[in-house]
């Protein structure tokens, strides 16, 4: 059985608390063993990564550049085997865990070549104002179970792009291409740039409170999200909270379900449902109800489930058995309140944690399975006649992640998207993520964003630099 190791100031650590089992959601058989943390490793971490910043920090940007590409270029040459990792922690097929490995590549250049100029503010006879962007020390970055390979590149890169050194928390469900990811990081950048240490239970917590860590940078979901927030308040820590969303689309009477169902069926399902900026809830025109319905069963039904490791899969497990027990909870609610469940909405017998996508029809806000995010393979399409009513329903959840608007009329539907409270509102799409693009959420989807120099900034204090000549 293969065992992983700590990776502290460049070596290789045994858990101080010995390991534990990461399962593979398609088998339940166990995939590695896991190095558990103690909260002293954290801490011998935490005191690496701060011996790294006081050079880092001055590092020059043709210096952090080299690095990332150098870094991505070490994951391309590892891809296959980290692709292989990711389908046995997390279960996605293997053409989805090889995207994201390629997402990654992509992430971790695009992040290099990012500029973070000083700019000039006031230039005169008397005067020159300078503004830098200075890194902030040890960032903290704790991430989830569903892309937890491509998460992990969306802190880690960066974070060091902007003169930051990291300590990495993968959830204890998913942490073995992490714990690959930083070996191959630590091949090629200098000891205790980027140190991980994983485990269940209280490293994140203590990751949160340590006075050492400058910044979290946390995806995962509400709560956590708020229990990270008290826990930051201590030394005044910087937060990027990327939590989950509910993320509504609504289908005009102009759309055609035909031409859409696809891109719809495939941005609500991506990752079996398990993405942050999914597509949720699914509100339909009255006048297409039915078509849309019956177009998206169709595509539902010709999926493939089954281990990702199997060529020809389209649809993998749920990655652990809490999400499925809860997928599984709300549809049974749904269906108890006579909701019309259309394909699946049963898990399937045997070893793994399947669960085969699930189009629920006639349901309404009020239940469970709308009001609630799902996170899984499980889409509700909700019926509505008066689009101002739509627009209300979509805007009226607690969470404002993502949305989306459909239909042949784009212009009209962009004047929709841009009252959705939401971070990113879609036309005729939903879920893409673009390295340019500032990504984040609004109300209790969280606040900061990630991506392009938008995203950079985070990791970076101003500083204003008065000259009086
Ligand atoms: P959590 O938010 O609990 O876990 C995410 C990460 O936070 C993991 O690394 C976890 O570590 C860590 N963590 C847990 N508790 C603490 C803490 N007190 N302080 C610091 N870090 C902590 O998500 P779950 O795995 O429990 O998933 C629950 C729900 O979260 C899902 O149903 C879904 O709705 C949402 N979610 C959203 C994601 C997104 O992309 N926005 C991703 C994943 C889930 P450990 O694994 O060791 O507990």
């Amino acid at each position: 059985m293969k065992e992983y190791s700590l990776i502290i100031k460049g070596q290789k650590v045994a858990g101080n608390g010995g390991n534990f089992d990461v399962l593979n959601p398609a088998t339940e058989e166990v995939v590695a063993l896991c190095p558990q943390a103690s909260l002293e490793q954290l801490d011998e971490a935490v005191v690496a990564a701060q011996a790294c910043f006081e050079t880092w920090q001055y590092s020059s940007h043709d210096e952090r550049k080299k690095l990332l590409h150098d870094i991505a270029d070490r994951i391309e040459v590892n891809a296959a085997e980290l692709a292989q990792i990711v389908v046995e922690e997390q279960g996605k097929p293997m053409f989805l865990a090889q995207a994201e490995v390629g997402g990654a590549v992509a992430w971790t250049r695009a992040t290099a070549d990012l500029e973070l100029p000083i700019d000039i503010l006031e230039e005169n006879e008397s005067k020159r104002i300078e503004i830098h962007r200075k890194p902030l020390g040890v960032v903290g970055s704790i991430t989830p179970w569903n892309w937890p390979l491509m998460i992990a590149v969306w802190h880690i890169m960066p974070a060091i792009r902007s003169g930051n050194t990291v300590v990495s928390k993968p959830s204890g469900l998913t942490p073995l291409n992490t714990l690959r990811l930083v070996e191959i990081i630590n091949e090629v950048a200098p000891p205790g740039l980027v140190n991980i240490v994983t485990g269940e239970g209280d490293i994140g917590n203590g990751m949160t409170k340590h006075q050492g860590i400058r910044k979290i940078v946390f995806t995962g979901s509400t709560p956590t999200g708020q229990t990270i927030m008290r826990g930051a308040a201590d030394n005044l820590k910087r937060l990027t909270l990327e939590l989950g969303g509910n993320d509504a689309g609504i289908v005009l009477a102009d759309a055609d379900p035909a031409a859409i169902a696809e891109a719809i069926f495939q941005t609500s399902f991506l990752n079996m449902g398990q993405t942050c900026a999914a597509l949720k809830r699914l509100y339909v025109h009255d006048s297409i109800y039915e078509e849309m319905c019956e177009k998206l069963a169709e595509v539902a039904a010709k999926q493939v489930v089954g281990n990702g490791q199997t060529e020809g899969v389209t649809f993998g497990p749920i990655q652990n058995r809490k999400q499925l027990n809860l997928v599984n909870g709300l549809v049974e609610d749904a269906r108890a309140n006579g909701a019309r469940v259309l394909c699946g909405g049963s898990p399937i017998e045997g070893a793994g944690y399947f669960y085969p996508p699930t189009i629920v029809a006639d349901v309404t806000d009020g239940c469970r399975l709308v009001d609630e995010e799902q996170f899984g393979p499980v889409l509700p399409v909700i019926r509505y006649s008066d689009v101002e009513d739509a627009i209300k329903r979509a805007n009226a959840a607690d969470v404002g992640l993502g949305g989306s608007v459909w239909s042949s009329d784009t212009a009209k539907a962009a004047k929709i998207a841009a009252r959705l409270e939401c971070g990113t509102a879609w036309v005729n799409g939903h879920a893409e993520l673009l390295p340019y693009a500032p990504f984040g959420g609004c109300k209790m989807s969280g606040f900061g964003v990630e991506f392009g120099q938008e995203g950079l900034l985070e990791y970076t204090s101003a500083q204003v630099i008065n000259i009086n000549k």
